[in-house]
């Protein structure tokens, strides 16, 4: 006899999680080790395609995980305390998607079993940002990339059209890069 138990995500809360469901959430997109502008008046933010120089651009993980808060002391620690106040993590963060009562994508690994898709389907930084190691001014790598809405439908279009060779206009970008003051946040869970 088979069972259809919902998985943790559905059953659980952030809070009620385990640490290893906790770090499971993590797509590995890399988003959030991008360096972000944060414009101190409107506190409206814009994201960069500067990595940390702690950040595997090839894999999107940091290659110093345990010791990432010693290596880069403004690194901030994901919590549940504090998930629903980081308003800078990328809309596509399971754990923000989480803490805002919405459901994993589609192309989450968790929901897809591969960790590949969250590279197919464009969420991660692969092949899209640089090191700080080789950047001086911020300002020059502010991009319009990160667009949740956008990634999610041509994730949904490409894997239609994979399955059923049906072919879909890609949509248009609803969002723009705000200019911003200087100001760099970065995290990790
Ligand atoms: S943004 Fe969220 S899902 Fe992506 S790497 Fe960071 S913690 Fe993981
Ligand atoms: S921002 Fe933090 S987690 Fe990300 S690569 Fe840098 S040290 Fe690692």
């Amino acid at each position: 006899m088979t069972t259809n138990a919902a998985p943790f995500w559905k059953t659980k809360t952030l809070a009620e999680m385990d640490n290893s469901e906790w770090e499971s959430l993590c797509d590995g997109c890399g988003q959030c080790c991008l360096h972000k502008l944060e414009d101190s008046d409107t506190g409206a933010v814009a994201v960069t395609d500067v990595a940390c120089a702690f950040l595997d651009i090839e894999k999107c993980r940091c290659i110093d995980y345990a010791n990432r808060a010693v290596n880069v002391p403004d690194c901030v620690a994901l919590s549940v305390a504090n998930v629903g106040s980081l308003h800078w993590m990328p809309e596509t963060c399971a754990y923000r998607v989480l803490s805002e009562g919405k459901d994993l994508a589609d192309w989450h690994p968790l929901i897809t079993g591969d960790p590949d898709s969250v590279h197919r389907a464009g969420i991660s930084v692969r092949g899209r940002a640089v090191s700080e190691l080789s950047v001086s001014d911020l300002e020059d790598h502010v991009t319009g990339w990160l667009n949740a809405n956008r990634a999610t439908l041509e994730w949904r279009q490409k894997e239609a059209r994979r399955q059923s060779a049906s072919g879909a206009d890609k949509p248009k970008s609803n969002r723009k890069p705000a200019r911003n003051k200087p100001a760099q946040k970065r995290k990790h869970r």
